[in-house]
C-alpha cells in the first residue's frame, strides 16, 4: 500500500494516522480510538497519549495511513488542492431560475407600463385634438347625425350614441367624425 492520499474515509478504529500534535509539537501517529461519527474520530496521540478529534472536513488534516507516512503527506496536499477545485460551490439552479423568472416579470411589467403609458399619451394627445376642433368649429351650428344627411368637413355633429363630434373628412358617402371616444367612419348622402 504505497498509494496515499487525502483521507476521505475515516481510518477503521485501532488503526493508525500520522498527524500533528499540538502537545508533542511534532508529526505523531495517532490511534483511532472511536468514530463519533461519518466524519469526526476521537484519535490518541501514541507518545503523549493525549486525545484530539480528527475530522475529515479540516482541510488541513493531512492525513496520512501510518505507513508510507512521507508520501502520503506530499501526496495529500496534492490532492486536497485538487478536492478544494471540485468542492467548489455547485451553481444553484434554482436560485438562478427564480432570478430568471423575477428579471422576467420585472421586464413584463416594465413593458405593460410602458404601453399603459404610451396609452394614455395617446389618448391626451387624442383630447387636445378634440378640444382644439371644438374651440376651431364651435358648437353653434350642430346637426343631429342622420344617414340620410349631408355632411362636410368641419360641419358638427351631435350622434345618439357618440355625442358631440366633428367631420374631418368627408366623400360621396362617408365621413370621418371626431367624437370624444375617437374617430368614427360614419355614412352619410344615403339616399332612400
Ligand atoms: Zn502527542
Amino acid at each position: 500500500m504505497s498509494q496515499m492520499t487525502r483521507l476521505t474515509e475515516l481510518p477503521a478504529v485501532a488503526r493508525s494516522i500520522s498527524l500533528e500534535c499540538t502537545f508533542c509539537e511534532a508529526e505523531r501517529f495517532f490511534k483511532v480510538l472511536t468514530h463519533l461519527s461519518a466524519e469526526a474520530a476521537k484519535l490518541r496521540c501514541e507518545v503523549c497519549g493525549r486525545s484530539k478529534t480528527f475530522r475529515l472536513s479540516d482541510a488541513t488534516n493531512g492525513g496520512s495511513m501510518a505507513k508510507d507516512k512521507a508520501a502520503g503527506k506530499v501526496k495529500s496536499e496534492a490532492a486536497g488542492g485538487e478536492k478544494a477545485v471540485k468542492e467548489k460551490k455547485p451553481r444553484n439552479t434554482a436560485g438562478l431560475q427564480a432570478a430568471a423568472e423575477k428579471r422576467r416579470l420585472a421586464s413584463a411589467e416594465k413593458k405593460a407600463e410602458t404601453a399603459a403609458r404610451k396609452d394614455a399619451d395617446t389618448k391626451a394627445d387624442y383630447v387636445k385634438q378634440y378640444e382644439s376642433l371644438k374651440k376651431q368649429i364651435g358648437v353653434g351650428n350642430v346637426v343631429p347625425y342622420g344617414m340620410k344627411q349631408s355632411f362636410g368637413v368641419a360641419n358638427a355633429v351631435q350622434h345618439p350614441t357618440f355625442g358631440l363630434g366633428f367631420v374631418t373628412m368627408a366623400t360621396a358617402e362617408k365621413i370621418e367624425v371626431a367624437f370624444e371616444s375617437g374617430v368614427r367612419s360614419l355614412i352619410h348622402n344615403r339616399i332612400g
